[in-house]
């Protein structure tokens, strides 16, 4: 994420064309009101769980957690390396993972004493800067951590974003494009505030559900809502 004071000017003039595709994604799906998950503490675990794996795996070892009553920062600050291993098992990478959710949950203890109101009102900034300082917790999982937990005016990148960005011609060559600067591009374009965290928040959701329907691997372009771009 570009600093405060950081000069955006190369990242300009695409606002049209960005809120274009969130309008007609939005048409197409409807409100995606992400993450989801049934509390904040949930959308954090499953935010790293959710690394290089599918949602439903993520779903298995969420129910997992949640039957035996692990969805809480002092439930997994106690239970032992093992045991949360084996809860987490069906996400696969268990191992690290396992490892990533303790990293992650030490430093909840370290910096906030777990607690979510205090982690909300910490600066955006700061709270990226230690998030990316744990081990196992890349750009892509810390924004998600903010955006859809702690509510704060961040835009999450992934490979579908860099994908239809790169097959429209938004920003030639986004799928070798850093992180920071394709964020860069939707955080110049539509302004970081607090208006525009629901836009954010549908925003990556629903590029998500055109990446998995339509823009595979192979483009499904002829039923794709976004087609209608290349008529523009
Ligand atoms: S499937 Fe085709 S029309 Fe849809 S986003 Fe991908 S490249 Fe664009």
């Amino acid at each position: 994420m570009a600093d405060k004071n950081d000069d955006f000017g190369k990242w300009e003039g695409k606002s049209d064309i960005l809120l274009k595709i969130y309008s007609i994604l939005l048409d197409k799906f409807g409100p995606m009101n992400w993450w989801p998950a049934k509390s904040d503490f949930e959308v954090m675990i499953g935010a790293i769980l959710t690394q290089n794996t599918s949602w439903k795996n993520v779903e298995k070892a969420i129910n997992n957690l949640n039957v035996h009553n692990l969805l809480s920062f002092e439930a997994i600050y106690e239970i032992d390396l093992n045991s949360l291993k084996q809860h987490i098992k069906p996400s696969g990478y268990y191992n690290q993972k396992a490892i990533k959710i303790k990293e992650f949950i030490n430093f909840t203890k370290r910096e906030y004493n777990f607690s979510l109101e205090l982690m909300k009102k910490e600066d955006v900034f700061i709270m990226r800067e230690k998030l990316l300082r744990i081990f196992g917790i890349g750009e892509e999982t810390a924004d998600s951590i903010l955006l859809y937990a702690l509510k704060k005016p961040v835009f999450v990148i992934d490979a579908y974003t860099r994908r239809i960005l790169e097959r429209h011609n938004i920003i030639k060559g986004a799928l070798k494009e850093k992180y920071e600067n394709l964020q860069r591009l939707f955080m110049k374009n539509i302004t970081p505030d607090e208006a525009n965290i629901k836009v954010y928040n549908q925003y990556h959701a629903l590029i998500v559900m055109a990446g998995k329907m339509f823009c595979k691997r192979t483009p499904l372009c002829d039923n794709c809502p976004l087609k209608e771009l290349e008529e523009m």
